[in-house]
């Protein structure tokens, strides 16, 4: 099966039995790869309002359908489920080794249902599966069970496992692959509760190509300009996603501010963490290099090593949280590693929690006597422990932002910002807002919102407004600019390309410069699998996967009045706070309208699903009806 390796992996831990079932020729032309085929998977076969920590949820893993081809920055994995963070579509796109060596193991996706009875590990050597007990590593964390499992099976494999946040069911645990990179949105918490601690792979295989020669020659017009493009060749293999520290405006102290340039403490600033950097690391096929190595220089943790740190590490478990000291960020930034957390939703929770200490909705009392001022590095690490271990006060905070809310009462939920049960950050109607609150798997950067920005990309973006293919004024067309952005992020996961540490088009979508705007991943993918594609197909494909997750999570209870304006307490009842909210109420509709969703209700028309090739969502729909609003997922 040209362009893809034509095998899904079903694995059933209720039985401890796995089965290997041809892809669906039409399923894979209609959805491609990544996230694509898991949203479809999740679509089909998780019943609505489940149990996310049941063995009823689903957990599907795809890598994308260039990943393991010449085609480089393709080495993404996509991981999917019902997230026991937010109650809706999760899923996290995480890079490492593992996606590229399970294609070459011979296998387009894996899909995870049941729960085995005692723990077990997965182990895929090529076209053999084994599923073994896993008791000797359970209680590890992500580094032990690596190292553990490496040592056993060899250094040209590749390791996805859980650490203890994940076998303690923390909310926002993350599963980690090669010990650093991490899948977010709680996949960790659900592989703990299918008592599944890792997979380990091998692959030796090659991709299949319909017509090598001509993809070898995209590939390479897409390298070249990887070589020369400054941003691309120079600042990212330099500095990664450190570069954000001086344009993205990290948060401050739960988004009580966002720190401009000048305001940034000259020790968080991308060329003091140079003083800490031993090396730097890639992921698989990846020429970027866009990940730090780095060595803690003193403390408790004094020489431990760790790799790639991000701003968001920098901004979610820092800035955000009052810590501007760089040595604790680095050893939070390990022990959120280690433990298999992901920073944002570790972060945010700390963070929304210090906010209702120092508003003294909390006190000691609740906390176990933790103090949690805001520079309190050394209480935010033992926090970090307890929610691990679901600890005390921790065992709250573990439960994340929106449940955590749900706890502690009516004054402390006023103060927690989300959409759809995640967070980032409070802003004021227009771009930001309106894509954290139309993302699909809740409030999201990764979505369309950095893209749809452009600012790493001037000169593409410039290109698109004068070919008309974008507008000239986000400010004044978001919703167009969103709509274009979400299409290709969508795209860009199904591929399996990263959508590039510094949120840019030109690593999201290969030849965008070339042949705008999905004219080159239509060649591409022409090339790959000998099916005709033009840019037209690839942009309904995008379409057809939001469409289908936006369904998924109306089933889950999302109603229009959970797509509104996220604002800070003190403006809610303001007159300029109304205005916010009524400007923003109105961008939705006009989103909804552009997108053929009901404009009262947010839910995809029956026409749209008809054009996108989705009569089985409507049928489904149809017959389901109404869904119990939505209440974080707890209220499952
Ligand atoms: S750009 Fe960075 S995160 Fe993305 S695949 Fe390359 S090394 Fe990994």
């Amino acid at each position: 099966m040209d362009g893809w390796m034509g095998t899904v992996l079903r694995v059933n831990l209720d039985k401890l039995k796995y089965i290997k079932v041809p892809l669906d020729k039409l399923i894979a032309k209609d959805y491609i790869g990544g996230r694509g085929l898991n949203s479809k998977v999740l679509f089909d076969e998780v019943k609505p309002r489940i149990n996310p920590l049941s063995p009823d949820n689903v957990i599907c893993m795809a890598p994308g359908v260039f990943t393991a081809t010449p085609l480089g920055i393709t080495g993404r994995l996509e991981v999917s489920t019902l997230s026991p963070y937010s109650g809706i579509l999760g899923d996290g796109n995480v890079g490492g080794n593992f996606a590229g060596f399970f294609k070459k193991a011979g296998y387009d996706q894996i899909i995870i249902t049941g729960k085995a009875e005692k723990p077990i590990y997965i182990w895929i050597d090529n076209d053999k599966i084994e599923i073994l007990d896993a008791s000797e590593i359970w209680g590890k964390s992500t580094w032990e069970t690596t190292d553990y499992l490496t040592e056993k099976y060899g250094n040209n494999t590749s390791v996805l496992c859980i650490g203890q946040a994940g076998e303690n069911l923390v909310r926002f645990a993350s599963s980690i692959v090669d010990k650093y990179s991490s899948a977010a949105r709680g996949s960790g918490a659900v592989l703990g509760s299918k008592n599944l601690k890792a997979i380990v792979v091998r692959g030796n295989g090659n991709a299949n190509i319909a017509f090598e020669d001509e993809f070898k020659k995209l590939a390479k017009e897409d390298r070249e300009y990887f070589m020369t493009d400054p941003l691309q060749s120079d600042i990212i293999p330099k500095y990664g996603t450190h570069i954000g520290m001086l344009t993205w405006m990290p948060g401050y102290r739960y988004f009580e501010k966002y720190l401009r340039e000048e305001e940034i403490p000259g020790n968080l600033k991308p060329d003091s963490w140079k003083k800490f950097e031993i090396g730097r690391a890639t992921c698989y096929s990846c020429p970027e290099r866009c990940k730090n190595v780095y060595k803690i220089p003193s403390g408790s943790r004094k020489g431990e090593v760790g790799k790639g740190l991000e701003y968001e590490g920098i901004h979610c478990l820092g800035t955000n949280c009052g810590i501007m000291d760089p040595v604790s960020i680095l050893e939070m930034e390990n022990l959120a590693d280690m433990f298999g957390m992901d920073v944002i939703g570790l972060g945010n929770s700390i963070a929304y929690a210090k906010k209702l200490y120092s508003l003294g909705i909390i006190d000691k009392g609740i906390t176990d006597n933790l103090d949690l001022s805001w520079e309190n590095a050394e209480s935010q690490k033992k926090l970090i422990y307890n929610i691990t271990f679901r600890k005390g006060f921790g065992n709250i905070v573990a439960e994340g932002l929106y449940s955590m809310g749900e706890i502690l009462g009516k004054e402390s939920k006023k103060y927690c910002y989300h959409n759809k049960g995640l967070s980032r950050g409070v802003f004021p109607a227009g771009l930001f807002s309106l894509a954290h609150s139309t993302s699909t798997r809740g409030a999201d950067h990764l979505r369309g919102r950095s893209w749809a920005f452009g600012e790493n990309d001037a000169e593409i973006i410039k290109m698109l407004q004068k070919k008309g293919l974008f507008p000239h004024s986000i400010e004044k067309d978001p919703i167009k600019a969103i709509t274009i952005s979400e299409r290709a992020t969508t795209i860009a996961d199904v591929i399996g390309r990263c959508k590039g540490s510094v949120n840019n088009w030109a690593s999201s979508l290969p030849l965008v410069w070339k042949y705008p705007i999905f004219d080159g991943v239509a060649k591409l993918l022409t090339a790959a699998t000998g099916i005709e594609y033009s840019g037209d197909d690839v942009e309904i494909i995008a379409t057809r996967v939001y469409t289908l997750e936006r369904c998924f999570n109306i089933r889950q209870g999302i109603k229009m009045k959970d797509d509104m304006l996220i604002q800070y307490v003190e403006d809610r009842e303001t007159e300029k706070g109304r205005q916010e909210f009524e400007k923003h109420r109105d961008l939705i509709i006009d989103y909804y309208k552009l997108h053929g969703y009901d404009q009262d209700t947010g839910v995809p028309t029956g026409n749209t699903l008809i054009k996108l090739k989705l009569d089985f969502v409507r049928d489904k729909m149809n017959e389901e009806r109404d869904y119990p609003d939505w209440d974080g997922p707890k209220g499952l």
